[in-house]
């Protein structure tokens, strides 16, 4: 379209006769216009005309509303009041509607007066701000898409220093931008168990890589916090590195939902063995029974009622083995990381299983000699084994063969499965002569509540869970699996590098030790408290007992009845053993005390702890034992 040049158009309204309506703006880049105070177009620059592709004819007869958009006409009307008052000027910005679509103008607007000082004309000077207007819209919607965030996010120069919170990361923290500043919080930092991880993590970003984690924080003496958290580089447009920027985000909701599906899977599997078990009990059972009989019958021979006492005493060990794996498996205790014999802790669980699975399935171990211990929680480790069983006894219908091998692998010689080539780590290998598994299955196998089982034999949560577990311990899972022939799970994780041995690779057991000192003997249960007072008194102690809390705090506050050392039961009706512990550790600081019971709550477990209390032992316990460990407590002075 051709655009003629506009002269002012001076036919329409009177005046300045010599002088054009836009002075020094008739020929400027920026747009110019004069309009009349009903709003009359009297005058328009050529920039005006290009940017409205009028002729100036066209403009001659045109009003402002027909350029402004309808939302925006009111005010610009409303400028006109500004401009009738001194000094007569005004700055405005209206979206007007050219052939190119809506734009954003700035005014510049100036009112025009005759020699009386009568208003005649407006004269509005502006520009095309449309493009200046869209990016700062667009830069709020992304600040207020970032401040609003359920997500906390930093950003940081490349020293770690931030530059930047929003508010979630000031709801979360407590700590403003200028806090961190003036006290020189290390806001990365936040979270890194140890020194070595926070610099592993300042390794990877320094080399342009993302780090990503899941980092719990301590936000006061009750509340953990969990977060996941992912920190990235942010780049120039010549592709330097000029900021860090973290994010993250409230995972303990999720953390907790983890932990009961681990606890509801826990209870799944146990129950997959009850059947067994109690096949078990009832055989043990049997044993005691039967020879109970014989001894009760008559006068039986001496060797017939020896060997009742021997048989007897071994099925009440095992039963006695059989409810502490139980326990154990069963209880929600909290994870607890130490030094764990895996090789030791594979015989002991397959040895529960062999008597729990069908006959025709056999169990074969392979055991590395001396496998360093791992850092590992126990209970973990146990469900592992167990969800990785289960999964190959019921691939196995028929029956077959479970293959259990142990050994160490240098990280650097796994790289097919990303883990720490600097570590070393142990193996846990559990294979299968079963139905092997399709590609489609392998693929989905991790995922929770993936089951080919019919509905109420799987849950689809046992390998869900097994992840979980091997990577809450910075290890990893290899599958192989042949359809037909049979499948192999390893699990590995990592060796704990400086850790004495554990316990029970520790001291092979010798005989209960005698002493002369006097003991106090506490617990509520009758033929509990008469077993350990007949078995320390026969070794030579002295002994005085207590059959309840209050008992036993009335022995400990009377003076004249001195003892060296307790043994104290927890669970009691009235004062607990936490209350007894309360009056021995103020009545008779120096005495040693050895705790007693079924079970520990984690809760107790920290309240015991607070009150300095190390010796605890669990029910069902041996009567051994008790007696070693009161033995090393009180010095090693045995008697012959
Ligand atoms: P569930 O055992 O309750 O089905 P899992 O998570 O333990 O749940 O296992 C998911 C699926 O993976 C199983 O349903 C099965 O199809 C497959 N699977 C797991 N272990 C084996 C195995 N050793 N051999 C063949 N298939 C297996
Ligand atoms: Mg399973």
């Amino acid at each position: 379209m051709s655009v003629a040049t506009i002269a002012p158009f001076v036919d329409l309204a009177g005046p300045p006769a010599s002088e054009s309506w836009l002075g020094a703006w008739e020929t400027s880049a920026d747009c110019a216009y004069c309009r009349d105070t009903a709003g009359r177009l009297l005058a328009a620059n050529l920039s005006f005309a290009r940017k409205f592709g009028r002729t100036s004819h066209a403009l001659a007869a045109a009003h402002v509303a027909d350029f402004v958009h309808a939302d925006d006409l009111a005010a610009v009307l409303a400028t006109n009041a500004e401009l009738a008052r001194d000094p007569h000027r005004a700055t405005s910005q209206h979206r007007w509607v050219t052939p190119q679509g809506m734009r954003w103008f700035a005014w510049d607007e100036t009112a025009l007066l005759d020699e009386a000082g009568v208003i005649v004309a407006f004269r509005a000077v502006g520009r095309d701000i449309t493009r200046q207007r869209l990016a700062e819209e667009q830069f709020y919607r992304l600040s207020r898409a970032v401040e609003q965030s359920p997500v906390s996010i930093v950003i940081t120069d490349l020293d770690g220093r931030p530059l930047y919170v929003n508010s979630k990361f000031i709801a979360v923290t407590g700590h403003t931008l200028e806090d961190i500043i003036d006290q020189q919080i290390e806001i990365l930092r936040a979270g890194h168990p140890d020194e070595a991880s926070y610099r592993a993590f300042w390794e990877t970003i320094r080399r342009g890589e993302e780090w990503r984690g899941e980092l719990a924080t301590r936000r006061d003496a009750h509340n953990t916090v969990w977060e996941s958290v992912k920190v990235s580089c942010l780049r120039s447009p010549s592709g330097e590195i000029t900021n860090f920027l973290c994010l993250r985000e409230d995972i303990t909701e999720r953390k907790k939902l983890e932990q009961e599906l681990r606890q509801v899977q826990k209870m799944e599997s146990l129950g997959t063995l009850a059947g067994g078990i109690a096949h078990d009990f009832n055989n043990l059972l049997a044993i005691i029974n039967g020879y109970a009989e014989f001894c009760q019958q008559g006068t039986p021979p001496p060797e017939l009622l020896d060997k009742s006492l021997r048989e007897i005493h071994r099925a009440a060990q095992r039963a006695s083995g059989l409810v502490k794996q139980i326990l154990t498996f069963s209880r929600k205790t909290e994870v607890r990381f130490s030094p764990v014999d895996l090789n030791q802790l594979a015989r002991e669980l397959i040895s529960l299983l062999a008597e729990t699975f069908p006959r025709t399935v056999t169990f074969q171990l392979k055991l590395q000699d001396r496998l360093p211990p791992l850092l590992a929680d126990q209970i973990q480790l146990q469900q592992i084994v167990l969800n990785l069983c289960v999964n190959a006894r019921d691939a196995m219908p028929q029956g077959g063969t479970i293959t259990l091998t142990t050994d160490t692998h240098a990280g650097a010689s796994l790289p097919h499965l990303h883990v720490d080539p600097a570590k070393r780590y142990a193996r846990l290998r559990i294979a299968d002569t079963g139905t092997g598994m399709s590609p489609e299955v392998r693929a989905r196998l991790f995922e929770p509540f993936f089951t080919t089982k019919p509905v109420n034999q799987g849950t689809g949560l046992g390998l869900a869970v097994v992840y979980g577990i091997v990577t809450a311990h910075h290890g990893c899972i290899d599958v192989e699996s042949t359809l037909g022939v049979g499948s192999a799970f390893s699990a590995y994780l990592p060796l704990a590098e400086n850790h004495s041995a554990p316990a029970a690779l520790l001291a092979a057991p010798d005989a209960f030790p005698g002493g002369t000192e006097q003991l106090l003997i506490v617990d509520d249960e009758d033929p509990l408290r008469e077993l350990l007072a007949t078995a320390f008194t026969q070794k030579g102690y002295r002994v005085a007992t207590a059959a309840s809390g209050l008992d036993a705090i009335a022995h400990v506050q009377d003076t004249t009845r001195p003892f060296q050392a307790v043994l104290l039961d927890l669970n009691m009706p009235g004062a607990s053993g936490i209350d007894v512990l309360k009056i021995i550790r103020v009545c008779r600081p120096h005495v040693p005390v050895i705790v007693i019971s079924g079970h520990i709550t984690p809760e107790a477990r920290k309240e015991l702890e607070a009150l300095g209390q190390r010796e605890f032992i669990q029910k069902p316990y041996r009567l051994d034992d008790i007696g070693r460990r009161l033995r090393s407590l009180l010095g090693a002075r045995t008697i012959g």
